[in-house]
């Protein structure tokens, strides 16, 4: 850990454990109000991110879910977004007709859910679409999106834990908390 300039002892908690708990089921029961239960659900994860997150939330599904996993790359390793989107990898099934939600772990200047809520209704005209992210810094908006669905509004602050990292760390911490200037 000695190439860390971020501190793990130094972060503050912005979103317990518990507060994220809570919240899942709440997505959860939102999200069964908006698809059939008794129709197949493709849930899009967007990797590297919304993988805790998308793999908590799915566990409180009913329905019979798909996981398909997408990845994209936006801050590389810096602490601000650098509107330099990476498709790594957007390898998925056909789509059309199907119910499909895309799981997100925060949106920020809100460029990677335009260009992603873009390509799935042109590319792959789903029945239905749904965007999910945990986080939403409504303040960083650089193009007029809004998820379907959140979790927590924050403000603009760099944050890390539940998937998301700095430099590849700290995604596996259970909350979400950030380094105070
Ligand atoms: P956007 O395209 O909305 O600017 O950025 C979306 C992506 O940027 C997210 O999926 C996430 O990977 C990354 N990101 C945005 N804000 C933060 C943040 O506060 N902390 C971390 N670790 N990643 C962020």
């Amino acid at each position: 850990m000695t190439e860390l300039d971020k501190d793990i002892n130094k972060l503050k908690i912005l979103i317990s454990e518990n507060e994220i708990k809570n919240k899942l089921k709440e997505l959860a029961e939102k999200i069964e109000k908006e698809y059939p239960i008794d129709e197949e659900l493709y849930v899009i994860c967007v990797l590297k991110g919304s993988v805790i997150f998308c793999s908590d939330l799915v566990k409180h599904l009913k329905h019979l879910v798909k996981m398909e996993f997408i990845r994209i790359s936006s801050y590389g390793n810096e602490t601000k977004s650098s509107h330099n989107l990476q498709a790594i990898d957007l390898t998925l099934p056909n789509l059309e007709n199907k119910n499909v939600l895309i799981v997100e772990d925060i949106i920020d200047t809100g460029l990677t859910a335009r260009f992603l809520t873009d390509l799935f209704k042109i590319k792959h005209h789903p029945k239905k679409l749904m965007f999910v992210s945990l986080l939403n810094k409504k303040c960083a908006r650089q193009t007029a999106i809004e998820p379907d669905l959140y979790g927590f509004e924050i403000d603009d602050k760099f944050v890390v834990g539940f998937g998301l990292d700095y430099k590849g760390y700290f995604r596996n911490l259970p909350y979400i908390a950030y380094f105070p200037e």
